[in-house]
């Protein structure tokens, strides 16, 4: 495995649309975060004893919940456990997912003397009022300042999070968020269309369709102008600033993850696992010596097409013409690029890739080629 996700489930609070396992301050008992500690601890050493860490970390992705709420000193001990088994490749990219309300400068910069080389913040807006609607416990000055905070403390590599499809978002309001954001020397930013459960308080103001397409083709646009590669569905990176560990994710590659309701996927068996979804269960699992695993299965050939298709047409570098066997598969395709939903390859010869409007309409293009 050299790709290793590790999730850290406190928050400060719950946001109102989050679906991640995590637990507000509110929820959170005296003790809890030592016990995560040691399970964390423990998980690290069962997989070590086992040989599973073999070859150099390429990535480290530190999630959650909100991991800069770990302090530095116990984010030491545990990655001082994990280095007794293995080390760090000498290009590896270690990320950490933070919160603009969680962010110090003397922690940061103990972060960084621990390893970590690359942060990414979730704003998700810079409008206070769409940030209280969304349960978030940040305004517009603390996320401005935690970036500041950042590159003083040494961060080069620094991405951030933004929403869109907000309810009572505007076009402009996007642009102003972007515009100052990336006033920043980031080096990455990921926007996600904002969705809720259909009994969700908000549902209804859901901005539509049309709406939230204008909101994609707007941020593709933006994005673009300002030297940025479109290179996945929801993501944007400087040239040679993608995520690498995400592009694990995206290219089918193995990855453990350790913590409370962390998933693991090994390429080579085609097998997914859980870890069970609760932080006491995944310490009592652990302190009796056995997996926090809740449950494993093995891919079909059919699974194993279907996630073939969909994580190739989030990438923009697409996919090869020669996947198109079918007769079927031959005329969707040719369907799909009159409509402009899928264009050649400007670089690379043979593949087919989404355009911009097919990248929002992406599930529309799995469901032709994949069900052939
Ligand atoms: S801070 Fe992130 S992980 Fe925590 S509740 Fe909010 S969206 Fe979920």
């Amino acid at each position: 495995m050299k790709s290793l996700y590790l999730h850290f489930p406190f928050c400060e609070t719950k946001c109102h649309y989050c679906d991640f396992y995590s637990i507000g301050r509110e929820k959170t008992r005296e003790g809890d975060a030592s016990q995560f500690e040691r399970a964390m601890m423990s998980e690290i050493k069962a997989y070590g004893d086992r040989g599973v860490f073999t070859d150099p970390f390429e990535t480290l992705f530190l999630g959650g919940g909100t991991p800069s709420m770990t302090p530095p000193d116990s984010m030491g001990r545990i990655f001082s456990t994990l280095f007794i088994y293995n080390r760090l490749a000498p290009d590896y990219e270690w990320t950490m997912e933070a919160n603009p309300s969680s962010i110090s400068l003397d922690q940061f910069r103990a972060y960084r003397e621990i390893g970590l080389n690359r942060v990414s913040m979730g704003v998700q807006s810079l409008r206070n009022d769409h940030l209280s609607k969304l349960g978030r416990v940040h305004d517009e000055g603390q996320a401005l300042r935690a970036f500041e905070t950042l590159f003083e403390a040494g961060f080069t590599n620094v991405s951030t999070d933004l929403l869109c499809g907000v309810p009572g978002q505007s076009v402009d309001d996007l642009r102003e968020h972007m515009e100052r954001l990336t006033q920043f020397p980031i080096q990455h930013l990921s926007i996600y269309l904002l969705t809720l459960a259909p009994h969700h308080k908000m549902y209804k103001d859901l901005p539509d369709e049309n709406e939230q397409l204008r909101h994609l083709l707007f941020i593709d646009e933006f994005m673009r102008e300002r030297g940025f590669d479109h290179y996945e569905i929801s993501n944007f990176a400087k040239p040679g600033k993608q995520a690498r560990h995400n592009l694990v994710y995206w290219t089918g590659g193995s990855y453990l993850g350790l913590g409370p309701s962390a998933h693991s996927y090994d390429a080579q068996k085609r097998a997914r696992s859980k870890n069970v979804s609760s932080l006491h269960k995944y310490a009592d699992l652990l302190a009796a010596n056995k997996q926090a695993v809740e449950w494993t299965e093995s891919l079909t050939d059919e699974q194993i097409d279907l996630e073939k298709w969909m994580l190739a047409v989030r990438l923009e570098k697409g996919f090869p013409r020669d996947w198109l066997r079918t007769p079927r598969q031959q005329n969707k395709a040719q369907i799909l690029v009159r409509e402009k939903l899928l264009e050649s390859h400007d670089k690379i010869p043979g593949n087919l890739r989404a355009t911009p409007r097919g990248f929002a309409l992406s599930d529309a293009i799995v469901k032709e080629l994949a069900s052939s």
